[in-house]
């Protein structure tokens, strides 16, 4: 049998209707902004509660554009976490501002006990990341903010639908951006990007920045930039938007059996933490395994395609060299990328698919 980590080909078997949605842009000529993506906007605002939401091209250009909304940038700090994708370190230095890693917690996301000891007089913003699709403690968050005068952008690429105690994340920081990108919960055909935001006067700047700074045809606000939701891709979204809770709920279900199942091979499978109040959408299903190597070769043997979640911290990539982390700087991070494994868990796995890993892994500990 075979476990794909990718469910692109299943993803999208109904393709037609959203072609016959593409004939009729073909017909318009609305290739950029537009109605689809209005509707897009406000389809996804609806889900997440927030007042407004501005397409952009990417994950990274969401994120990117918030930390220039904010003008934040040069000689400013910006913490984050060391276990995440590169994209959200890679927004926060081509805004030119600074990154600062602070140790990530059981959960794999920013342990907030550890954030004030990295406030500095440079620091701006916090960013932290819904690794996995588990929220970051954003009530904690939000109160060192407050009490530092700081702004919170949220990573929440692989979070959407997440929440604590029913309110979505995207709702807590100013900002946080969302991705579009072909593996991430909720995609398109390519890439694309989502902000959410509460704040008039951010949604405003954000409107600018995404299109040239332009406050009509003939009239530029800000020296800005080209990052607007391509309309094809609002109409490919228009699409999946209706099957976000499909998509959410069964990605939890998957889980919990997972959870239940390797919560017998004790020693061997260690699952993170989950709090009851906590919403977690499965981006990816990481836990800890004894002889994590082993067994990654074995599943992979077997036709699972199971992966690491990640296997280099960021501050230890050749791009951080210049921030002068070393080894053993963020002793959790470091070591969870020697226990993580990262099991197929997305709503197209088959009954038998589900049993297939589970008897696997099984077998494996034996
Ligand atoms: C995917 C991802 C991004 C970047 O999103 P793109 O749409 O690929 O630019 C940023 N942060 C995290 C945590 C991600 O998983």
């Amino acid at each position: 049998m075979e476990v794909n980590y990718s469910y692109l080909q299943e993803q999208f078997e109904d393709h037609k209707k959203i072609f016959d949605d593409l004939d009729k842009l073909i017909e318009t000529c609305d290739y950029t902004l537009g109605e689809e993506l209005e509707k897009f906007e406000k389809s996804f605002a609806e889900i997440i509660g927030t007042k407004y939401v501005i397409g952009v091209g990417s994950g990274t250009d969401a994120l990117f554009l918030s930390l220039k909304a904010l003008n934040i940038g040069v000689d400013d700090e910006v913490i984050t976490t060391p276990n995440t994708f590169y994209a959200t370190v890679g927004s926060i230095v081509t805004a030119g501002a600074t990154p600062v890693f602070v140790d990530n917690n059981e959960e794999f996301t920013i342990d907030v006990n550890l954030i004030e000891d990295a406030i500095t007089k440079k620091t701006k913003a916090i960013m932290p990341v819904h690794l996995t699709g588990c929220p970051a403690d954003m009530p904690e968050i939000l109160n060192i903010a407050k009490k530092h005068d700081l702004q919170v952008i949220e990573d929440a690429c692989q979070a959407i639908s997440a929440a604590i105690n029913g309110k979505n994340v995207g709702t807590f920081g100013i900002t946080a951006g969302f991705s579009l990108h072909p593996l991430k919960n909720l995609n398109v055909w390519g890439d694309g990007g989502l902000i959410t935001t509460n704040s008039d006067d951010i949604k405003d700047k954000l409107i600018l920045l995404r299109n040239h700074g332009l406050i009509n045809r003939d009239e530029c606000a800000v020296f800005a930039y080209n990052s607007r939701l391509d309309t094809l891709q609002a109409i490919v979204g228009n699409h999946l938007i209706k099957q976000t809770d499909y998509i959410t709920n069964t990605r939890i279900e998957n889980a919990k059996l997972f959870d239940e199942e390797f919560s017998k091979l004790n020693g061997c499978i260690t699952i993170p933490p989950r709090r009851e109040n906590f919403k977690q959408v499965y981006h990816t299903y990481v836990i800890h395994a004894k002889d994590r190597d082993k067994l990654l070769s074995y599943l992979l043997g077997k036709g699972i395609d199971a992966k690491i979640h990640y296997p280099i911290p960021l501050h230890l990539q050749p791009a951080a060299k210049y921030l002068g982390y070393k080894e053993g700087d963020f002793p959790v991070c470091e070591q969870h990328t020697k226990s993580i494994i990262t099991l197929p868990v997305h709503q197209h796995l088959t009954d038998e698919q589900k049993q297939y890993i589970i008897d696997s892994i099984k077998e494996f500990y034996r």
